[in-house]
């Protein structure tokens, strides 16, 4: 009786092929850190491949080795995020260079991306460093990362855009990339060569507070290992947190916090059975949670959704106090991965 993943890669192609449909630029990548953000970063490559997607990222070495090996060498450009020293790759993958020092190190070696700090402060070089670049770096794009993307009223995107235009005149002939998922909704403006989506391909609203336009991606579904009858009174779970206000029917279905059902879940997360809404009662177990089905058709072995079109991962998240970055990012590897 195990929890089941379906990950729909048609949707994901969908998505990716909406996304080119939006990008004011050039061409869309696909940003498959972390497992491709907790889907299977090498399934996802596969389809995306096929699809006609040849620009992939991810943030380690290793996640790129791995992609390398699925998608067949030279197949299309694979970037890695945190960088890496020369030689500690295969050529055709390409460290992006985001401090002076790595520049220094990759000039007379590989290509490279080399990522410049618009507004952002975490990885990047400065303006001012940029003139310090030696001449021998191999610069195949110039790249940067929005910091508040997601809010299309926040000041600092039209300032990194202009600081972006900026950065690229410094680099004449030199192919830009900028967008993430939501930058790719800020109009023109935010346009480059290259688009570098990640959660919108699996789903999570690149606009939030308006209607989602991507596809959604996933269905979590997990068996009701026991029913139980209770009487008003009765406590469910650890810390007897959550006491029945009236005689309940309690199901408790195989999956909790080590499968990424956020322990902040607990007395938040709502599960669909058999087309109702059903809400989490006590706190989420490690291995279990329970759902107070009362009033609802269910039975041993039936399978609960625990986040799905209609319990999507952005609204758990909203409930859970996070974004559905990382509710897909905990997912785990516990659940039976069913791809169509
Ligand atoms: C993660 C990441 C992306 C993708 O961001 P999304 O918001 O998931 O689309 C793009 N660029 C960089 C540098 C990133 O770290």
């Amino acid at each position: 009786m195990q929890a089941l993943l379906h990950i729909n890669l048609r949707a994901i192609v969908a998505n990716w092929q909406l996304l080119c449909g939006r990008h004011g630029g050039g061409a869309v990548a696909a940003v498959l850190k972390a497992d491709a953000y907790g889907l299977g970063a090498v399934e996802v490559a596969r389809a995306l491949r096929e699809a006609g997607c040849r620009h992939f990222f991810v943030a380690h070495l290793q996640e790129a080795l791995a992609l390398r090996a699925a998608l067949g060498e030279a197949s299309a450009m694979l970037a890695v995020l945190n960088g890496f020293m020369p030689g500690a790759a295969p050529a055709d993958i390409w460290p992006v260079v985001n401090h002076l020092d790595m520049a220094r190190a990759h000039a007379g070696h590989g290509p490279v991306l080399l990522h410049v700090d618009t507004g952002m402060a975490r990885l990047g070089l400065d303006l001012a460093e940029c003139a310090a670049i030696p001449s021998g770096l191999d610069i195949r794009y110039v790249m940067s990362h929005l910091a508040c993307a997601d809010e299309p009223g926040h000041a600092m995107n039209a300032r990194q855009a202009e600081r972006f235009a900026v950065v690229a005149a410094r680099f004449p002939g030199v192919a830009t990339s900028l967008a993430n998922s939501s930058g790719i909704f800020l109009g023109p403006g935010f346009g480059s060569d290259l688009a570098r989506p990640g959660a919108a391909l699996f789903g999570i609203n690149p606009q939030p507070g308006q209607p989602n336009p991507m596809a959604p991606v996933l269905l979590l579904e997990a068996p009701i290992l026991q029913l139980r009858h209770i009487a008003a009174g009765v406590a469910v779970g650890y810390g007897a947190g959550w006491v029945a206000p009236r005689p309940s029917l309690i199901a408790t279905v195989a999956a909790g916090y080590a499968d990424g059902y956020l322990r902040a879940l607990s007395g938040h997360g709502i599960g669909i059975l058999a087309g109702q809404a059903v809400p989490v009662v006590g706190r989420v177990s490690m291995d279990l949670t329970a759902f107070d089905v009362t009033g609802v058709p269910a039975a041993l072995g039936d399978m609960l959704t625990l986040m799905g079109p209609d319990n999507s991962p952005d609204m758990l998240a909203e409930r859970a106090g996070t974004i559905g970055y990382e509710m897909l990012t905990a997912l785990g590897s516990r659940y039976r991965r069913i791809y169509t």
